[in-house]
């Protein structure tokens, strides 16, 4: 049995240090009982976190070196979590409440990062460009200099080394900050850059408040570049931020996405895929599938095989549940557990039906049953509003044309699925959907190297894939006049 450390501090300029702002309690979402205390970063920590990341890129210590040697560190970090999987993955299933297996597989997800943007880092190039012969033109690939990247309670290993690794990888000085739900894993990420053996100043993790310590990020003249993985309402006062100081700005936001399922469709590839796309971290995934969009014709099967899978999957402590397989561990609090509880009570008053789940459990820890709901129409609240929780809505359709209308009738477009057998059909839906992923009977197919990022009020830019490296460099353009 792992005996986790009771305090964790942040990360700055290389050293281990205590928060201004004091420490917060990080408790075990499965019990509801204390795992450890984090230290707090105040404005002051994260000012000094930036002096650190600038002074580490005006020297230029991390763009004088050749890219393969950068990328030889990057890898190296994912080479660190990887060897220290089953302690860190252990700290995040207490921390964040998911299944044991779950974390491993996120840490998997983190190391799987740096390796893919580690193997990039040499393969960014400029372009010359013709402009007769008095010239010679090229372009070269800057770092922006110091990137700001604020991270979400779900995924908070993974997701950092998502936005971590291809702005290492392109030369940029790094100061994230974690959420303060399940701050403690991402000590590893600092722990894994020591490792590798990157200079100080190139990697800052602090936790802190995101109405202090994340407004004090954001806001601060010393960025050059901010990333933001979180919800709508916070994305949209980071981009106020990031204009403010006319910074760019890549932001992950939430998603109420949609497969729309034909009568062709293979239903038990589609039930797997439901078992994944709305039950994999409790539902705590922007890209979850929390709405299936039916065909009539297969409403009734499709409906009874899902219960019966949802009915299937056990519920409770991450660490009681270490193989992959039909479970799933708490919500990351009481308060998103009562949230999602209460829009389940609110979609029953608008009409929906719940054919399973709908409740908390009636035992310590924030857990919600997986929960079904047939008859929603996509008027209601269920069917619109992102719940964040192991909650799937369920709604019907006769034509193409209403499928399409419902799937791109929220304020969302994360992604969207179509499960048929005709390709065809798939590729004209796929065509329509207003979403940044498609997937084609297979939730989640895909990977690190494929492009992820919204439409609408899921967000812009791209994370993920050979785009995301573009968020984390500008263009300089160098003409020469010849001398004749
Ligand atoms: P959140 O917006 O509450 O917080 C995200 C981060 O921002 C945290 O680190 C938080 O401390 C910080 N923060 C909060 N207020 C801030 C402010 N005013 N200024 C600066 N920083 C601030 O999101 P959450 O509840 O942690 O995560 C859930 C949301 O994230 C969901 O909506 C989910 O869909 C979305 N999400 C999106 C993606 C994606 O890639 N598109 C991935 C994961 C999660």
């Amino acid at each position: 049995m792992l005996k986790i450390k009771a305090y964790w501090q942040n990360y700055i300029d290389g050293t281990w240090t205590d928060g201004g702002a004091g420490r917060i309690v990080v408790d075990d979402p499965s019990t509801g009982e204390k795992v450890a205390e984090q230290a707090l970063a105040d404005a002051a920590d994260v000012d000094h976190a930036l002096d650190a990341a600038k002074r580490c890129h005006e020297t230029g210590v991390l763009t004088a070196m050749r890219p393969v040697e950068r990328g030889r560190m990057v890898r190296a970090m994912g080479d660190y979590l990887l060897a220290n999987i089953d302690v860190i993955a252990e700290v995040l299933c207490h921390e964040a409440g998911k299944p044991l297996w779950e974390a491993w597989l996120e840490i998997q997800g983190a190391a799987r990062y740096f390796e893919y943007y580690g193997n990039q880092a040499e393969t960014l190039e400029g372009r010359s460009i013709p402009l007769g012969a008095s010239y010679c033109d090229f372009t070269t690939c800057e770092p922006y200099g110091v990137s700001a990247q604020l991270i979400p309670f779900n995924y908070p290993v993974e997701l950092a080394a998502r936005s971590l690794a291809p702005a290492l990888a392109t030369g940029n000085a790094c100061v994230v900050k974690t959420p303060e739900l399940d701050p403690l894993s991402s000590a590893y990420i600092a722990e894994a850059a020591e490792y590798a053996g990157l200079p100080r100043g190139a990697v800052n993790i602090l936790c802190g408040l995101g109405r202090e310590a994340g407004v004090a990020l954001v806001g601060n003249r010393s960025v050059n570049q901010i990333v933001f993985t979180g919800s709508v309402p916070t994305g949209i006062s980071i981009a106020s931020a990031a204009a403010q100081n006319v910074v760019p700005c890549v932001l992950e936001l939430g998603g109420k996405s949609a497969a729309i399922v034909w009568a062709d469709a293979n239903v038990d590839a589609l039930v797997s895929s439901v078992r994944w796309g709305i039950f994999f971290n409790a539902g705590q995934v922007c890209s979850a599938m929390s709405r299936l969009i039916v065909h009539d014709d297969v409403h009734d099967e499709v409906v009874d095989r899902v219960v019966e899978m949802a009915r299937s999957i056990s519920v409770g402590p991450g660490i009681e549940r270490p193989d992959f397989g039909a479970n799933m561990g708490a919500m990351i609090s009481a308060a998103q557990r009562d949230h999602a509880e209460a829009m389940c009570r609110e979609a029953e008053r608008q009409g929906a039906r719940a054919v399973v789940g709908g409740r908390k459990l009636d035992q310590p820890g924030y857990f919600l049953e997986p929960t079904i709901f047939d008859h929603v129409t996509p008027e209601m609240s269920i069917a619109r509003e992102e719940v964040f929780g192991p909650v799937l809505s369920i709604l019907r359709f006769s034509q193409e044309e209403e499928a399409v209308r419902i799937a791109n009738g929220t304020t969302y477009g994360l992604v969207g699925g179509v499960f048929t057998a005709d390709v065809t059909r798939a590729m004209k839906i796929a065509a329509r959907l207003r979403a940044g992923q498609i997937f084609v009977n297979e939730w989640f197919a895909g990977g690190v190297e494929t492009p992820f990022g919204g439409y609408d009020k899921s967000g812009y830019g791209r994370e993920k894939g050979r785009e995301a490296l573009w968020n984390y460099v500008q263009t300089k353009n160098i003409a020469i006049a010849l001398q004749t």
